[in-house]
């Protein structure tokens, strides 16, 4: 905006009386959206309602918005335009009542940068996203959760400590899935020290059977195969699981 115009403003924003006091127009702020809004807002971005672009583009939006924080400043910072447009949004104009006096008047909406042609529907629909963007910001933004990772969608939260799941039905099968996580590695852990006490008794053998040492410990240990032996030896990194020091005169000594 010319600075001249904001001289302009602050002029006629305030006035001087007779004491040669000023006196200032309060600032009127607004922040009109409301849940219906963001309810709306999380329809589109789980593409229940409105265009794909525009789901698209509001996707893009928030995730930017997210990873800023959120906070809109540094959002801001890093998209002039957008800062730009939203910036020089919502017109306010005096307008007169039928009773006689006259009120302001905000004019919700964005000044879209203008295009040398006319739009596209994609442009439209993707202009779209960012008037529900803005629509946003004038709201009980914090509300807004998700994706949900197990499920992917946006929700609004219901609580404070509402925060990672959309709801008790993917947050409980989130744990369900960690316990069996656990389960298993518990599991691994138990075969693993299984196998390593093998592997000593079998270093200790006076003599060795004409078996593979694999073969051995898969007939003590019967659920522990010499495929996963295989692959337990070869991935030290994992298991921690070394092969024996003596392979028995069977086995081809490998290194
Ligand atoms: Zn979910």
């Amino acid at each position: 905006m010319p600075r001249g115009k904001v001289k302009d403003r602050e002029f006629f924003g305030s006035w001087v009386d007779d004491s040669g006091q000023r006196h200032r127009l309060k600032l009127l702020t607004a922040n009109p959206a409301t849940i219906e809004d963001l309810e709306f807002i999380c329809a589109v971005l789980n593409k229940t309602q409105g265009a794909e672009e525009t789901s698209r583009k509001l996707t893009q939006l928030v995730t930017e918005w997210q990873e800023s924080g959120p906070n809109l400043a540094k959002m801001m910072a890093a998209n002039l335009p957008l800062w730009h447009t939203l910036a020089n949004s919502c017109h306010a104009a005096w307008t007169i009542t039928k009773t006689g006096g006259a009120y302001i008047h905000l004019e919700p909406g964005i000044a879209l940068p203008k295009y040398g042609h006319s739009r596209t529907r994609a442009e439209e629909k993707e202009a779209q996203a960012v008037i529900l963007f803005y629509l946003l910001t004038l709201g009980p933004w914090e509300k807004l959760g998700g994706p949900c990772p197990r499920c992917g969608k946006y929700f609004i939260k219901k609580r404070a400590n509402h925060k990672i799941y959309c709801g008790r039905r993917c947050g409980s099968l989130a744990s369900a899935k960690v316990s069996t996580r656990k389960k298993l590695n518990e599991d691994i852990a138990g075969k693993v020290l299984r196998a390593r006490t093998e592997i000593q008794e079998w270093d200790v053998l006076k003599r060795h059977p004409a078996i593979d040492w694999k073969q051995w410990v898969h007939k003590r240990e019967p659920d522990i195969s010499p495929k996963w032996l295989t692959r337990a030896v070869n991935n030290y990194e994992k298991y921690k699981l070394g092969p024996p020091k003596k392979e028995g005169h069977h086995a081809t000594r490998k290194n």
